[in-house]
């Protein structure tokens, strides 16, 4: 990584070819990915946190408060093309099962990897180990400029790109780019300064986060739970190596829930969880720090301008439960590297409408059916309806026992619906 991005000689009045407004996973993912697969082109991310320092610790431990994220196997495909997969697997604990159900009923699914020949689902990896990884391999990159803390505040079109405002110590310059990548997340300030409507639905519920200690090992399996009262998600954590006590909790409760148990002590939030989880991991033990975020789902009614891209959470922030929202940026983000190389191959402007167009349509499908996925789920499972109850059980019996409506369920949790991530099917 260097302060000053290197040359392209197709755009030398411009500062720079890609500004990313963002350095969380989807824009430093983004910097990777693009930065190996055009070592020629200049790219700046923009971030506004500090650049963390720390070095790659060679004895990383997790604190048991960290958040976590669970990567399908098609993003575990993706980061081992950009040679990421290597350090992350280190810490990332495999989901060899999940296990689908719903609460006082009788349906439930369960999907295997050995099942599909893999030796996970997917992967659970602490959000600040994959940060820490990120910024490691980002070091690597010559053509590279990160700047941090610093902000983008105002965009401007030009005939041949964009003119941004970048504020960093209470100064502000102008940077030109080919293309402005807007990655700066769900909450996106730019967005919303650039005009882009947005598809906006409140699940009017909110995501409680904290690990959790049971008094039996996950043996590796993911839970899914829908109960009347929200859907929740149990994720196997502790490392790659053995089957630990702990789990990551992802709990959907209404506001007035949530707040009734934020103010409750540890053992009886054990209590709640335990009545409201059962009893498939034991005793709850332990409850770690929480964290919570109001749930919404927003998608963007157009994520391409001139000059102008969104990706990540900034172009679609879905419900967590199923853990698809990253996934489905990083397969994104891949197909933006393709349309990206294809503008510099034949010598066209990164920021031309029809290249960024082309991007929308590719990902268009994907991103489509991956919202409706996840929002289906919450929809169906959300429901208090015995009609629904009772659909829901067949849905989840039917899954169980037709193989092929089970292998599309895995293949879309997995996150291998989709050629981004270079699986056959
Ligand atoms: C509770 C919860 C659990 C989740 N679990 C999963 C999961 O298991 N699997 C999964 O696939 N997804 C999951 N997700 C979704 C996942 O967390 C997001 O998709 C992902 O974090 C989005 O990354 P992002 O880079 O788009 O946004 P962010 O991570 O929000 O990053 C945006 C960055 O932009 C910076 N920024 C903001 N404004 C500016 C500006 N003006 N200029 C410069 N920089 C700026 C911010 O500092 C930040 O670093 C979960 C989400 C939640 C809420």
């Amino acid at each position: 990584m260097t302060t000053e991005p290197g040359h392209n000689n197709d755009s030398p009045s411009l500062d720079t070819d890609v500004l990313i407004a963002g350095g969380g996973l989807a824009g430093a993912t983004l910097a990777l990915a693009l930065g190996q697969a055009q070592p020629g082109l200049r790219i700046t991310v923009v971030e506004a946190f500090p650049l963390s320092a720390e070095a790659l610790p060679e004895d990383y431990q997790p604190s048991y408060d960290a958040r976590s994220t669970a990567l399908a196997w098609g993003s575990r495909l993706i980061y081992e093309k950009l040679g990421l997969w290597s350090r992350l697997a280190g810490q990332a604990t495999p989901i060899r099962r999940i296990h689908v159900s719903d609460r006082g009923r009788f349906g439930a699914t369960r999907l295997a990897a050995d099942e599909h020949n893999q030796e996970a689902l997917g992967y659970v990896v602490d959000n600040r180990w994959l940060g820490l990884s990120l910024m490691a391999a980002l070091q690597d990159l010559p053509n590279l400029s990160w700047q941090a803390p610093a902000q983008v505040t105002d965009v401007e079109p030009l005939a041949s790109g964009v003119s941004v405002k970048v504020s960093a110590e209470g100064e502000k310059r102008s940077v030109t780019a080919q293309c402005l990548v807007v990655a700066d997340g769900g909450r996106s300030g730019l967005r919303e300064r650039l005009g882009f409507q947005v598809d906006h639905s409140d699940y009017q519920q909110h995501a409680l986060i904290a690990n959790v200690s049971t008094a039996n090992c996950h043996e590796f399996v993911a839970f899914e739970r829908f109960t009347d009262a929200g859907p929740m998600a149990l994720l196997p954590g502790g490392g790659p190596g053995r089957s630990a006590s702990t789990s990551a909790l992802v709990w959907t409760l209404a506001k007035h829930q949530l707040d009734e148990l934020l103010a409750c002590s540890d053992e009886e939030k054990c209590r709640r969880l335990q009545s409201r989880f059962g009893w498939r991991l034991g005793r709850f033990t332990r409850v770690g720090t929480c964290h919570h975020y109001p749930l919404v789902l927003n998608t963007v009614k157009e994520n391409v301008r001139p000059g102008i891209v969104l990706v990540g959470n900034a172009a679609h922030t879905l419900h967590p439960v199923a853990g698809q929202g990253f996934n489905l940026a990083l397969r994104g983000l891949m197909t933006l590297v393709d349309q990206f190389s294809l503008a510099v191959n034949d010598q066209r402007p990164l920021g031309e409408l029809a290249i960024l167009k082309g991007y929308q349509d590719r990902h268009c499908q994907d991103w489509q059916r991956t919202v409706q996925f996840s929002d289906s789920l919450i929809q169906v499972f959300g429901s208090q309806s015995p009609a629904l109850a009772a659909l829901r059980d067949a849905g989840l019996v039917g899954l169980d026992l037709i193989p092929p409506a089970r292998r599309w369920f895995a293949r879309q949790a997995m996150g291998l619906n989709h050629p981004a991530t270079g699986a056959k099917s």
